[in-house]
């Protein structure tokens, strides 16, 4: 049983001040498998003061510096990968394979950086002046429950390289994770104070960050209704606040395209991470033309999805991440069902021979209109919607009709075609016939879907600032000899 009631604050792991205790549970099974007792608001103080302290040292380091202590962090990482990988499977409930790729993500983050970083000019000439892109101050690391280890290496990254002190709150809901990730933090031996991680409810941790005259800056990863609260909240101190939020992607599938070979990553884009990712590709857009052999290709795609123990290498899909979750889903394709939609695939309840865990039959509606609640909300779930199209302008139309747009998928066998719809799409992020993600180039959303950029150069700009130096052409008469 794993006890955790520490936070990690000025190089060390401290108890916390907090009381509330809260029980970890593994979602697969059920059981309590610990508990760990929150920070509260004056543990974050304490970490913001250990940030600020540190933060000097850190705004006079130099480009070698943080780059070395980039790969210290990789490699502290990656000697805790296999752990990273468990505490994913037994508290989060990620298949293995996702959950490895988790880990391994976890300590590339720092790599990639690492060798961004090598290859960034701080100063740079525009006209007469010089332009230093100067480190914001200490920075504020939100992050949300089902992308635990991924969030805080990603933000931590990024943070330290542009010169940032940190203060990471992961989500009281990933409690294992953290734990392990911050003890691999701390093996990598940094200054004290340059990063701090500590758990705690968002409404009390997370608002004193958000509110704190000694954060400057917020990056903000999870829903977009949290989103808006740190947003106003930060805006007192006017504190720079990048946000990556909800989504709810939309899969274009043109006329041209294989069905047989891109069906699967359609799937796979809309299931993935059980459902639970902010890019999953939930509304999967057809051409009505091809609809029926479609049907028929997901009808056995989805057959042969296996649900169940995340631990077996051959599990696709494992638990929702709590019974919150579950009980949300679950809603969603009641909703579906009462407002017309036609069930291909799964439906209410748990899969066949389940019967403990947050699992969820991998749902698939037919019949779906786009102004359905299904369509427009992010349902977090491994539930996808098809819609069908008559021609590339209705997909189009289709695709861009919501309120999010953080990643679109494109699939086409014309390379030209598939892009001229790529340019149409409101999308953070288009991925043309593939579905894993290109981690140094920028990640974000457009419209309610985030403002600011992750990842690679944008990633770390998002926590520097422009500084113009201007000298007069002149310096006749004033200066002394
Ligand atoms: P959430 O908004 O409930 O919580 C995210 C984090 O914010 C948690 O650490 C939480 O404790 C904290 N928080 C909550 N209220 C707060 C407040 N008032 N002030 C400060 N912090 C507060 O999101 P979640 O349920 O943890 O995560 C799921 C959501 O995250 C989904 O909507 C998903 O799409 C989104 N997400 C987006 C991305 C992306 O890159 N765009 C990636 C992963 C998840």
């Amino acid at each position: 049983m794993w006890n955790l009631d520490q936070a990690y604050i000025d190089g060390a792991f401290v108890p916390v001040q907090g009381s509330e205790r809260l029980e970890i549970v593994n979602p697969a099974t059920e059981q309590a498998i610990g508990t760990v007792v929150l920070a509260n608001r004056d543990d974050a103080r304490r970490a913001i003061a250990a940030a600020n302290r540190a933060q000097p040292g850190l705004t006079n380091s130099t480009k070698a510096q943080r780059i070395e202590m980039l790969r210290r962090l990789e490699a502290a990482v990656l000697a805790r990968s296999d752990q990273i990988r468990d505490a994913t499977i037994e508290e989060y409930g990620g298949p293995v394979a996702r959950s490895q790729w988790v880990s391994n993500y976890a300590s590339q983050c720092f790599a990639t950086t690492a060798r961004m970083l090598a290859d960034y000019d701080f100063e740079r000439r525009l006209g007469e002046a010089t332009v230093v892109m100067e480190p914001i101050g200490v920075a504020g690391l939100i992050a949300p429950w089902n992308s635990t280890a991924g969030s805080i290496c990603s933000k931590l990254a990024s943070a330290l390289a542009a010169g940032c002190a940190s203060v990471v709150k992961p989500s009281e809901l990933g409690p294992l994770q953290a734990h392990v990730v911050t003890e691999a933090l701390h093996d990598a031996g940094l200054p004290a104070g340059v990063v701090n991680v500590l758990l705690g409810r968002g409404g009390d941790v997370g608002d004193e960050i958000s509110t704190s005259p000694g954060i400057a800056k917020i990056s903000f990863t999870g829903s977009t209704q949290t989103g808006k609260l740190i947003a106003r909240a930060g805006l007192e101190s006017m504190k720079r606040v990048s946000l990556a939020l909800s989504g709810k992607s939309a899969t274009v599938v043109l006329d041209d395209a294989h069905l047989a070979t891109v069906l699967p990553m359609a799937l796979n884009a809309a299931f993935m991470n059980n459902g639970q990712a902010c890019v999953a590709g939930t509304r999967l857009l057809i051409p009505n033309a091809l609809m029926a052999e479609a049907i028929e290709r997901l009808q056995d795609l989805v057959a042969a999805i296996q649900v169940g123990d995340p631990r077996d290498a051959a599990t696709a899909v494992g638990p929702l991440a709590s019974k919150a979750q579950f009980e949300r889903v679950q809603q969603f394709i009641r909703r579906g069902l009462a407002q017309g939609a036609t069930l291909l695939a799964g439906g209410e309840g748990r899969p066949d021979g389940l019967d403990k865990g947050w699992f969820v039959r991998p749902t698939i509606f037919v019949d779906v209109r786009n102004d359905m609640d299904i369509a427009q909300k992010e349902i977090f779930g491994p539930v996808l919607s098809v819609i069908g199209y008559d021609d590339d302008d209705e997909a189009v139309e289709i695709a861009n009709d919501s309120i999010y747009g953080l990643q679109a998928y494109v699939f086409s066998s014309q390379l030209q075609r598939a892009r001229r719809v790529a340019f149409r799409l409101h999308a953070g992020t288009v991925l043309i016939n593939r579905i894993a993600p290109e981690l140094i180039a920028p990640f974000g959303g457009v419209r309610q879907s985030g403002i600011g950029r992750e990842f690679g150069v944008f990633g770390m700009e998002a926590f520097l600032e422009p500084k113009t130096i201007s000298v007069a052409n002149s310096t006749a008469g004033l200066l002394g000899s």
